[in-house]
This record gives structure tokens, sequence and C-alpha cells, in this order.
């Protein structure tokens, strides 16, 4: 097993702040009365209803049918009856269709749901189809359905599949739980997506401070490799922070750096240049679910932890569930004065607990008011610029975005951000510069695609 040292500029060794929940194992969330099941719980198309009001469901049926090539299906997690398809607003502010299904909390499944089946029935003519009527998608931020991502790995012939169970944010322990709970499902996980995808290598990059979940997976990992004619290791990686990001850990990995394009992600994606396609633990796991017993993408597991969290844990919540019905069983501090939906470093702030969880969610981390500073003047310490990790200039970025210059974000590039959110950690003014970054990627990613509509179809 491989023991490898960051090899990216910057970064920062982050406090932990795992220990109220590294050890908890995974505790599944009460039944909850009500649940609002996003159609779009992934980057690309939403899915379309084919349920209405009135309609019984079954737990594990078909709610959403992927509308286009770029979309995945949704399924119901629990029985109940569909009461209405209305518009949530989603985790990330954004707006989508849902199904508000009234559960009856007994849990009867679907037809032909949790049952075993063989693996090579999946093959690499039938994997799209399957994977989407499976809902499966890249559990992550901004994610792609996973049929999509592998088809661009194919299309790249990429060699190597990297399973990210890095999890550099703060707090969270949801992928690390998953990674000791289901390691075998992990480790088969790999083993055939590095079937269907034609890559003849596989890694499982693990923080190098869990020895014990490294071990685990290696030995589990060369059993497969064996069976499969496949190099599959774990590796265990420095956890300089952001060396959970994809490009960092090409970097660690393989000793490559890829140019960042704004386009990335429609068709092509930066690690895919370098002949690897990187996956978050839990998307691995979901697809040997699928592929092992027939079980479409219904539930993830999450963290709740925080200073303001009395009783954090790991929970196996089911997606649609309300944020507010998990942490009424988590003793949350009256004081709470921020609820951020993902890790401290790169998650989305609420307004309020009643947003839901998606596929994408990985966990909750609630802080009290006193650990809230306000933002204040920049005093030019250059701080943010010696801790970037791509050595860009964030305060100058920053500043382009505050004053609207942001055709001037090319000749500095801000494409290049991995929006890490180191800048704004270590600012000592609490500068939101990541927000003003991302205000400024989004207008010159408009600036492109207007430029790229005036010249027309090549
Ligand atoms: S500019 Fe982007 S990549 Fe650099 S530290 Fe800030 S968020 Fe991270
Ligand atoms: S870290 Fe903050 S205060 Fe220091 S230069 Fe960057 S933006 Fe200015």
């Amino acid at each position: 097993m491989k023991a490898l040292k960051a090899l990216f500029n910057g970064g920062l060794y982050l406090p932990s702040e795992k220990s109220q929940t590294l050890n908890a194992p995974v505790q599944t969330a009460a039944d909850c009365p009500w649940l609002f099941v996003p159609m779009l719980q992934h980057a690309g198309t939403a899915a379309e209803a084919i349920v209405g009001p009135g309609q019984a469901v079954l737990a594990g049926q078909k709610i959403g049918q992927p509308a286009d090539g770029d979309s995945a299906a949704v399924h119901s997690p629990v029985s109940g009856t569909v009461r209405a398809v209305e518009e949530i607003r989603l985790p990330d502010g954004t707006r989508a269709a849902a199904a508000v299904i009234e559960n009856d909390c007994e849990h009867r499944p679907a037809d032909g749901i949790n049952v075993p089946c063989e693996p090579a029935e999946v093959t690499v003519t039938n994997f799209t189809e399957r994977f989407a009527d499976w809902g499966l998608v890249q559990m992550q931020a901004n994610g792609m359905p996973l049929h999509r991502r592998l088809q661009i790995a194919r299309e790249h012939n990429v060699r190597t599949v990297v399973v990210n169970a890095m999890e550099s944010e703060p707090y969270l322990t949801a992928d690390h739980r998953l990674t000791v709970e289901q390691t075998l499902l992990v480790a088969l996980g790999l083993t055939h997506i590095c079937r269907l995808v034609g890559a003849e290598a596989g890694i499982v990059a693990v923080d190098q401070r869990r020895p014990d979940e490294a071990a685990l997976l290696d030995k589990l990992l060369a059993d497969h490799a064996e069976e499969h004619g496949l190099m599959l290791e774990a590796a265990m990686v420095d956890n300089r922070y952001p060396q959970g990001h994809e490009l960092m850990l090409l970097k660690t990995l393989f000793d490559e750096e890829v140019e960042v394009r704004l386009s990335d992600g429609a068709g092509e994606l930066a690690s895919d240049r370098a002949g690897v396609c990187v996956l978050a633990v839990g998307t691995v796991a979901a697809a040997a679910d699928a592929m092992l017993f027939n079980r479409p993408l219904t539930h993830r597991v999450v963290t709740v932890s925080g200073e303001a969290v009395g009783a954090p844990g790991n929970f196996l919540v089911p997606v649609g569930m309300r944020f507010s019905d998990v942490l009424d069983c988590c003793d949350v501090s009256p004081t709470i004065d921020r609820l951020i939906v993902g890790g401290p470093m790169t998650g989305i702030a609420q307004a309020d607990d009643q947003s839901v969880f998606t596929k994408q969610t990985a966990g909750l981390v609630l802080f009290s008011a006193a650990m809230v500073h306000q933002p204040g003047p920049c005093i030019r310490c250059g701080w943010c610029v010696e801790d970037c990790p791509v050595q860009i200039n964030p305060a100058l970025l920053a500043g382009l975005a505050e004053s609207g210059r942001w055709h001037r974000g090319f000749a500095h590039h801000a494409e290049t951000c991995i929006e890490c959110n180191i800048c704004s950690y270590v600012c000592p003014s609490r500068l939101p510069l990541l927000e003003h970054i991302r205000k400024l990627k989004r207008a010159m990613a408009r600036d492109q695609q207007a430029r790229a509509g005036e010249r027309g179809p090549a």
C-alpha cells in the first residue's frame, strides 16, 4: 500500500473536528411523516415526474423518468401516497419540482427491489440505461448522472478509476463510516466500474490518518484484483487540504497537472484528459448496491455535526427528508446562527432548516452565533495568495468581481479556481473571497457562451 505526501503547492492542514462522529456507527434516521423528493438531484436535466396526487407508491418505485441523456431517474424512498407535485427550494438555492409523499411508515418495497442480482448482467452496452434507471448520480456537489460520467470516461479511454475517500472537509465523517462499514461494497463497486469503463487499475485514496480503513480496503482489493485481472490498491494520502479535490489527487497520486477549462463538465473533465476518472466513495458503493441487489438510489449517509449540535451522528437518510426532521433528533442548540449544507469550507449556508436531503448532501454542520465573524477591509497581508493551491490571487479576483471587471478574470486565471475556500478561511478580515470569485467565474462563463453563440457552429 502506497503512503503519499501531498505534491501540490499551498493548502493547509485544517483542524479535523471529526472526533464527535468519527467512531459513531451509521444509524437509520427515524421515519418522517412527509418527504419532498426533488426531480433534480444532479447537474443536468431534471427527471420528469410520472406520479400525481392521490397515487400510492412503494419504496423503490420510480416516480421520475430521465428526461434525456443528462438526466437520471428518481424513486420513492418510502411507501405511501403522493399528495402533490410542487416546486421546492433545493439546498443550493435553485428550485425544482418535487413529489410530496405522505409516508405510511410501512416500508413496503416495489416488485423486484432488494433481490440479489448478477452484476455481470450490467455490461458495456447496457450500463447507460441501467444506471440512469437506478437513478445513480455522482454523490457530490454538482455531480452529473453516473452513466454520463462513465460514458465520458470511456470516450477518453481512462486507464485508472480513483475512488475518493479522502473526505477533506472538517466535521464530515459520512464517507469514513461508509467505507469502514461497507468496505466490500466499495471494493465490488470499484471492480465493476473498472470493467465498465475499460480501466486496468483502481485506487482508493484514503486519508493517511485512517490506516485501519486503508488496511481493510487494501486486503479486499487485493482479493478482487486477482479474480478480475485488475491492479487494485488503497493509497494512504497526505491530508493537506484540499487534497480531496480531484485535481489535487491527480497531482499527488500521479504527479499529473492538467489544464482546467471553464467548459469542463460539458462532455469533458480535466481528470479525463489525464486518463483518470475520479468518483466519490458513496457513488461507488451506491453503484455496487444497485448492481448486486437491484436497489435504486433512494438513501444516503450524512453527518450532522458542529458546535451547535448536542447529539451529533452519522445517519442514513431518505432523499427528500427535511433537514428539520433529522435535526429534531440531534439536540440542536437554540442559539444556532449558521446551518451549512456540506462541509464548512465549501458548503452552502441555509436561511432555515426547511430544505431537504438530496443524493448530493454530505451532511449538515451547525454553528452558534459565537462562531460567526463579520468581514472587515483587506489589509493586504497576502495570506490568501500564499495558501491558494492553484497559485492565483484571490484578493485581486475578488476585487475584479466587486468592480464588475469580470473580463479581466481570464488574464488572471480565475477559471483555475477549484473553489476550495482556503482564501476566505485564512483571510484575517473574514472577506467572502470565494463568493466573489464564483460570481466572477459565472460572468466569465456567460461571456464565453455568448462569444461561442456569435461565432455559430463550427
Ligand atoms: S482562489 Fe479558489 S483555489 Fe485559490 S484558495 Fe481561493 S477558493 Fe481555493
Ligand atoms: S487574506 Fe484577506 S486581508 Fe489578506 S490579502 Fe487576502 S483578502 Fe486581503
